[in-house]
């Protein structure tokens, strides 16, 4: 695998990796799994795939923090028949590394019944964006257009094969490390990926901030036509939602290229949590993404 990163792996081969925080910032660090029959299934993914799906559903987290890349850490577990996928994997790791700016710093490889790809990133912040800083009169927030992966996901399920633009978005998810960054030094006031689905990340927000936030789901840009009640419940996107008082949509979209939508607002009294409206009335979608069941 190191013979396959060539320079997006820097500093392996001590018992541990040493790198500097740049001074004035803190140290931002997440971790998240990627398993085999949970997360994807063989025959859906590439071996490529799984290694890039993998790094970039960890290094998602440290773009809804606004934080800048230091490096990755990857452990893998891999069963005797996914052996000779070993260089394809480490090729799609090394593919979001590089995309990143986030080189593997070390990890650990073992045997196991099932395949299993574990990423550490970590990264620095002068003033890391967190959930809880949500405040009446922010409006909310999202980047790009949500629905891809759950079409993927329902056409792989059907044992059909997804149409490209939707096994894309499954494959090859773009974290917004970027976008993370610049909304954070534009005043974002607080931030999440959205991994479990919309509404149910937005309300880790609303939980986290103690506000009362209002979705306009009318609003909410989709892919494919898809209905926004379905795609403010798809998971795995990695898109960005996020609150702040007043941003640029328009200097977004020209900088990255991916839209920048108001699509809600953060309002004053009632209980904390988030309220869903479409077409003028108030809905109420059953919870969030889960996790197909082996
Ligand atoms: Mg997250």
């Amino acid at each position: 695998m190191l013979g396959r990163w060539g320079a997006n792996a820097r500093g392996v081969g001590d018992d541990c990796a040493v790198l500097s925080v740049p001074a004035g910032e803190r140290l931002c660090v997440s971790t998240d799994s990627s398993v085999e029959n949970v997360h994807f299934r063989r025959g859906w993914l590439t071996p490529e795939e799984i290694g890039y799906r993998a790094a970039a559903a960890a290094m998602s987290d440290l773009a809804a923090m606004g934080a800048a890349p230091l490096g990755m850490l990857l452990a893998i577990s891999v069963p005797p028949a996914w052996r000779g996928d070993l260089e394809a994997i480490a090729d799609g790791v090394g593919a979001l590394a590089a995309a990143s700016d986030a080189p593997v710093l070390g990890g650990d490889t073992t045997a196991g019944a099932e395949l299993s790809l574990t990423v550490t990133v970590l990264g620095s912040a002068q003033r890391p964006l967190m959930r809880g800083g949500a405040r009446p009169g922010d409006t909310v927030w999202v980047t790009g257009a949500l629905g891809g992966a759950l079409a993927a996901l329902r056409a792989f399920e059907r044992g059909e094969s997804p149409a490209p633009w939707a096994r894309e978005r499954f494959s090859r998810p773009v974290p917004r490390v970027r976008e993370g960054r610049w909304l954070r030094l534009q005043g974002a006031t607080a931030a999440v990926d959205v991994s479990d689905g919309l509404v149910a990340d937005v309300s880790h927000v609303a939980a986290a901030s103690d506000v009362r936030i209002v979705l306009d789901l009318d609003r909410v840009p989709t892919l494919g036509g898809m209905d926004p009640r379905d795609a403010a419940r798809s998971g795995e996107e990695y898109e960005l939602a996020l609150t702040a008082r007043e941003l640029d949509g328009e200097r977004f979209a020209g900088a990255f290229g991916v839209p920048l939508t108001a699509i809600g607002e953060v309002l004053d009294g009632g209980e904390p949590g988030v309220e869903t409206r479409f077409r003028g009335d108030r809905v109420d979608l059953p919870p969030g993404h889960d996790h197909f069941s082996p």
